[in-house]
């Protein structure tokens, strides 16, 4: 019997491991990590095949060129990503092509998780509780082999002619800092659980250390599955006795359980990337302010803690999840800005840009979403940096202009007397910007535009 070929569509599942059916910053991310899955597809003697135009139209030409009996794919929790998918294997089952699509972005499917009334969670810990009572399955090992070719290759792009480099060559910080590819996730991932897991209870808070995973880009492509890192961390617990009983597991688990939570809200409510979960938040008295939203592009708003992380950001295409909060605090409480904005720019910015998590994040820190913080939890820049930057070497590092500041001014160049300005070659607003806000009388306006929202609403 002549077997025909199956096509295997690659979407946000870029590795060959764990695969069960074998997007400014992060286009940069897609083409390196692109270039390494051919590299290991190569290896096997297959190849990638790139193709660009209605996903449907691409599927169909393949199928012709190779004469393909099946499409398998995994599938993607975004509701767009659902809607082309039934859309596609809708058409291709029409055209009598066998069509299979298997899980694996998330570590279980959105619509087998529920409460006991049938809902969706919105509420993290009740969430997390149900899912940890139940079986993670173990990634998929596939046996590396030679993968059958098709009799004659179809044609492709290549990946330089999908330019998803940029043509200024901005990605030094990026290229420095990252090795995008399954590999690279791989060598991640070892690290960190041969490393800082140990302490990542007390460390993930601290943007001066590295003391996070930083897999979110990985996890994001794809390059590694949640379950692959869920079955490496519950290993290095059990062979290392020097992990203090579950803690760090825990709270790395619990990370991760964040990610799954993500996914499955968006799963369920596919209009948050645009609305707020909490309709009450469409009647909030938002502010068109694009003075201070470019001072908070840029790094430039007088706050170190503040700068360093949109600094950072734009450097390395990453930022600390501490930072992240703190930031995102600003814009929205601080400025009043609308969170869409907030997230509109860690989309084009952030390599690990993430539809599910940047929503969660940002309607989390504007209180407009599920298990949100309380509106009155305003983050102060200066005590947050005080606390999880205490040293300033985060702020030293990426606002190189306040480095020779000692720790107890670098928070609050503001506050800090002139002549010690003056050694260190600070001038306020010349060589380093003045706040643009006061972030007291900042804080009473939020609170104020709050209630504001709440009576509009009634
Ligand atoms: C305003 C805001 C926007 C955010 N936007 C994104 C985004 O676009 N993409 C993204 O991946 N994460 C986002 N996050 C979540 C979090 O900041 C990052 O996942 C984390 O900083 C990535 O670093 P890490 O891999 O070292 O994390 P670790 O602490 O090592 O955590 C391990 C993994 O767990 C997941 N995770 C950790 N924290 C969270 C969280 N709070 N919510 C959801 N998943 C989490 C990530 O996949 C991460 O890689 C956002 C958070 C905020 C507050």
């Amino acid at each position: 019997m002549k077997l025909s070929p199956v096509i295997l569509w690659f979407r946000h599942d870029l590795r060959l491991q764990d695969n069960p059916a074998l997007s400014a910053a992060a286009c940069w991310w897609l083409h390196h990590s692109l270039a390494s899955l051919d590299g290991g597809l190569r290896a096997h003697k297959s190849r990638l095949v790139l193709m660009r135009g209605d996903r449907l139209d691409a599927l169909r030409t393949l199928v012709r060129e190779t004469a393909a009996g099946a499409v398998y794919w995994n599938r993607r929790p975004e509701p767009v990503a659902t809607a082309h998918d039934q859309r596609v294997a809708a058409n291709l089952a029409a055209d009598g092509i066998e069509v299979k699509t298997f899980g694996g972005a998330l570590l279980f499917e959105p619509q087998a998780v529920a409460n006991q009334a049938g809902h969706p969670f919105r509420v993290f810990t009740p969430f997390w509780r149900h899912c940890r009572a139940l079986p993670v399955e173990a990634p998929k090992r596939w046996r590396a082999r030679d993968l059958p070719a098709p009799a004659r290759w179809p044609r492709s792009l290549t990946l330089d002619g999908l330019k998803l480099l940029p043509a200024v060559r901005w990605d030094a910080g990026l290229t420095r800092t990252w090795q995008p590819g399954e590999k690279g996730a791989q060598a991640r991932l070892r690290r960190f659980t041969a490393g800082e897991l140990d302490t990542y209870a007390e460390g993930r808070n601290r943007p001066d250390r590295e003391g996070t995973s930083r897999l979110s880009p990985h996890l994001h492509f794809g390059e590694i599955s949640p379950r692959q890192v869920w079955a490496a961390v519950r290993r290095q617990e059990k062979k290392s006795p020097s992990l203090p009983p579950g803690r760090a597991v825990q709270a790395f688990l619990g990370e991760i359980g964040w990610r799954e939570f993500a996914g499955h809200l968006i799963h369920h409510f596919p209009a948050t990337p645009r609305e707020p979960l909490r309709a009450e938040f469409t009647w909030f008295p938002w502010r068109k302010n694009a003075a201070a939203l470019r001072a908070w592009q840029r790094g430039c708003t007088g706050f170190p803690i503040v700068d360093a992380g949109m600094r950072q950001l734009r450097h390395t295409g990453w930022m600390h999840n501490r930072v992240r909060m703190i930031v995102a605090s600003f814009l929205v409480k601080d400025l009043l800005i609308p969170w869409q904005e907030g997230a509109k720019w860690f989309w084009d910015t952030l390599v690990d840009a993430d539809l599910a998590n940047n929503t969660l994040g940002w309607q989390w820190t504007t209180g407009c979403g599920a298990d949100a913080a309380p509106y009155f939890r305003v983050f102060n820049p200066v005590l947050q940096g005080k606390k999880f930057d205490p040293d300033g070497a985060y702020v030293r590092r990426w606002v190189p202009e306040l480095a020779p500041l000692r720790a107890n001014f670098i928070h609050a160049p503001w506050e800090t007397p002139p002549e010690v300005l003056a050694r260190a070659g600070v001038e306020l607003g010349t060589t380093y910007p003045r706040p643009i806000v006061d972030h007291r009388l900042a804080r009473a306006e939020a609170l104020a535009a709050y209630e504001q929202m709440k009576q509009l609403c009634g």
